[in-house]
């Protein structure tokens, strides 16, 4: 996910791309998680060599193209030993052109990262973590149903900042129950591991999640917007005054440690999802494989790829590139609306912006269309009155 003039590194990925691997297996179900994932690791062996294989059936894919970014996401991909990821890693190199230093990130939960394992992996190719640390509060990790406890997420951060520079944390906020002060504590502690970035989210409440099936028999309590919109404010004025740069509504990042993967995504660079339920996007098509263990390693068994895809369209593509230009600092660059989509679109823009432009939600900047720090929360919602629909 790549960027703008404050990512060192925007530059080596002009032309560049990204692959993620999707890791579908977790110890245990999170009570809010909707994301593809089994709890039986029993596939895991014949998995991994589909996803060897995939990259071998896609090797055409990304063609001029250098892979600069790797992204193990799931699912826990720190469920995997290293050696597993240097086999998927090796297909990478294997079977696409990939940049000299390369970002690798691995999302991990904090139960994997033992001692040994970060030794491991501060040997292998790996370079950045994504701790799943959510919250430092045993109520909050329980009433998640996460795996790990508060004092394996404190000591992992201890033991990893001593290995690796490039560490992001995520956080969960708007839990029902967690008070402000208690969220305060949570950006503190987490700060005072002198970690480079967080991604923090606002709980919500997924269709067919265990959480919402507890919210609705009242085993717990509902999530309160406003509480997270407030726990979100609190989350940008401590994390700013500590020289973050909010670069994407959830992420905060120092100079210089912005995911550059992460960042390609937002600036609609192209990128390719291998393993069962991951997305590829083409900059005209978008696909996604089958979100199933067993369909997806049946089909690619056979040499089939078990995709869907669609072909976006202009509006499509107009609507896209507003709903992430106003999730980042980059905002919605009117000149690019005019060439990519014609003067129609910019005009449609700017007359739905004006409402609130008025309200101070919007503003602009030079020939920028940007969210302001009030409108910030409300991003999705304002990009989504500024969509096009049906025109093209
Ligand atoms: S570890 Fe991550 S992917 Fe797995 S269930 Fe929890 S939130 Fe979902």
């Amino acid at each position: 996910m790549s960027v703008g003039k404050s990512c060192s590194s925007s530059g080596r990925l002009a032309d560049s791309s990204g692959i993620y691997i999707h890791i579908p297996f977790c110890k245990q179900a999170c009570y809010y998680c909707d994301f593809h994932f089994s709890t039986s690791l029993k596939k895991r062996e014949t998995l991994i060599q589909c996803l060897v294989k995939e990259l071998e059936l896609r090797k055409s894919e990304l063609q001029n193209k250098t892979i600069a970014t790797i992204y193990f996401g799931g699912g826990t991909p720190s469920l995997l030993s290293v050696g597993e990821l240097h086999m998927l890693i090796d297909a990478v190199y294997k079977n696409f052109k990939v940049v000299e230093d390369p970002e690798i990130t691995l999302e991990a939960n904090p139960d994997d990262l033992t001692s040994a394992t970060i030794k491991a992996l501060s040997n292998s190719k790996v370079n950045r973590l994504s701790i799943g640390v959510q919250s430092f509060f045993e109520r909050d990790l329980k009433l998640m149903n996460r795996a790990h406890n508060a004092t394996e997420a404190k000591n992992c951060l201890l033991e990893a900042t001593q290995y690796f520079k490039n560490i992001s944390v995520d956080l969960i906020y708007g839990i029902p129950g967690l008070s402000n002060k208690q969220w305060e504590e949570n950006i503190n502690i987490a700060l005072s591991y002198n970690i480079p970035h967080l991604s923090c989210y606002a709980l919500t409440v997924e269709p067919k999640t265990a959480l919402e099936s507890f919210i609705k028999k009242g085993i717990i309590e509902n999530v309160d917007d406003d509480a997270a919109q407030a726990q979100f404010q609190i989350l940008v004025e401590i994390l700013e005054n500590k020289g973050f740069v909010n670069y994407e509504l959830s992420n905060f990042g120092k100079p210089n440690f912005f995911s550059a993967n992460n960042s390609a995504y937002w600036q609609g660079k192209p990128y390719l999802g291998i393993g069962p339920s991951a997305h590829s996007f083409t900059g005209d098509q978008r696909s996604w494989n089958v979100s199933n263990n067993t369909k997806y390693i049946k089909s690619i068994q056979q040499n089939v790829l078990p995709l869907e895809t669609e072909t976006l369209t202009k509006t499509d593509k107009f609507n896209e590139y507003v709903m992430t230009g106003l999730r980042t600092i980059w905002g919605v660059s009117l000149d690019k609306v005019e060439t990519d989509f014609g003067l129609n679109y910019k005009k449609y823009l700017l007359e739905q912006a004006e409402i609130f432009i008025n309200q101070h939600l919007l503003y602009i900047d030079g020939n920028t269309l940007l969210i302001t720090k009030k409108g910030k929360f409300l991003s999705d919602g304002i990009a989504s009155s500024l969509f096009k629909i049906n025109l093209s």
